[in-house]
């Protein structure tokens, strides 16, 4: 298991380690199961901590021919960095520079009366079309226009595209319970879905590409596949099903790995309090370490006493409060481990390392919301294929 830090941050107090490789092959797995339908990879917030730009290069070059990010601000800084691909933005607010994200080819997803307006008027502007997906509420109740709504919105925009000043190229939704397949909403939103696509259609409006499915519906509902399907993270290699399936039994592998140094050891005696509060003590005699990473890197608060950690190939807990900075280990009476021995705090199952789902379960979130979270405080470090 390699985990010495690579020299340029040999020094540093912890780093995250990206695996480009292990990107691109999930795309690769993601675009089998999903074979007929293009694959879109989300590379919103920082790709969930992976980093947009090389995550969004590993997922083209696994065969994503789409790309996705949430805000606006995200596309056009992919676009800035040298990124081609078709690239799909969904939020932005009244006010947003609408012309840039025309300029820089993006397509926008509208889902109200203003937005395409507000599209319209920077298209009519700029004497060009602007590419737009329709988003329609099938259940989910948030984004997407709903009902009457709906029908009023495919109006608006079949005026729009016959007159020239946009380019309606989809129709999208989400689903609120992709990751319960048997659930069934899943089936109902389907059905509003195709009854959404049926009256574009009838508005002149049928070649468009339709998308529906996330990560958990890629991989679960082949029916939800339609033209493009929008996985985000399995992308990353972790299961978007953890009750149902690990990563590695979807084929996936995880991309991202959360790395330090114990940068002290030393013996305390039995019953020493330990960090903030002494929410943990000492049994026996026993030697600590400090590993200098805290919730300001991005380890939950919450994983005080609960989150785990590799140390010398044992699978620690962290001793007491997680701090901003740090957190302790108890490594047991006369543990051999020595100040700059690697610890794995966030890793790959395969290896028995920790992994974001571990730290998931340990603290009553889920993976998303641990990965994505890994703070920008930790450079990150890639791995080429
Ligand atoms: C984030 C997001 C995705 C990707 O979801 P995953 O569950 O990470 O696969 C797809 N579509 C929309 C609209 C999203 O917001």
């Amino acid at each position: 298991m390699d985990t010495q830090p690579p020299p340029a941050v040999l020094g540093g107090t912890g780093h995250v380690e990206i695996d480009l490789g292990a990107i691109a092959d999930n795309v690769r797995e993601l675009a089998r199961v999903a074979e007929g339908a293009e694959v879109m990879a989300i590379v919103k917030a920082d790709a969930y901590g992976h980093g947009a730009f090389p995550a969004a290069r590993a997922a083209l070059a696994g065969g994503a021919t789409w790309l996705g990010v949430a805000q606006l601000d995200e596309a056009l800084a992919l676009r800035a960095a040298g990124i081609t691909a078709p690239l799909l933005t969904w939020l932005y607010a009244p006010g947003a520079d609408l012309d840039a994200a025309i300029l820089a080819g993006l397509d926008l997803s509208v889902s109200a009366p203003w937005s395409l307006d507000a599209v319209v008027a920077a298209a009519r502007e700029r004497g060009t079309r602007a590419r737009i997906h329709l988003k329609v509420d099938t259940g989910l109740t948030r984004g997407g226009a709903l009902g009457s709504g709906w029908s009023a919105l495919v109006d608006a925009a079949a005026a729009a595209h016959a007159a020239g000043h946009v380019e309606v190229v989809g129709v999208w939704s989400h689903f609120a319970y992709a990751d319960a397949p048997a659930h069934p909403t899943v089936r109902a939103q389907q059905e509003v879905f195709d009854d959404a696509v049926a009256e574009l259609g009838r508005a002149g409006l049928g070649d468009v590409r339709r998308h529906l499915a996330n990560s958990a519906a890629t991989l679960t509902n082949p029916a939800a596949h339609y033209d493009i399907v929008r996985p985000g993270l399995a992308v990353y290699g972790l299961s978007p099903i953890p009750d149902l399936a690990t990563s590695s039994e979807l084929g996936l592998r995880e991309a991202m790995r959360v790395l330090a140094r114990l940068v002290l050891v030393k013996d305390v005696p039995a019953g020493a309090g330990v960090s903030y509060g002494h929410t943990y003590h000492t049994a026996s005699d026993t030697r600590v370490g400090l590993v200098p990473l805290g919730y300001a890197d991005g380890l939950p608060r919450a994983a005080s006493n609960a989150g785990p950690i590799l140390v010398g190939g044992r699978r620690l807990t962290v001793a007491g409060r997680v701090c901003m900075d740090q957190v302790v280990l108890d490594l047991g009476p006369g543990a051999t481990d020595a100040v700059g021995d690697p610890v794995v705090i966030i890793g790959r199952a395969e290896d028995g390392e920790p992994t974001a789902q571990d730290w998931a379960d340990a603290t009553g979130t889920i993976s998303y919301e641990i990965v994505t979270r890994i703070s920008s405080r930790l450079p990150r470090v890639y791995r080429e294929p």
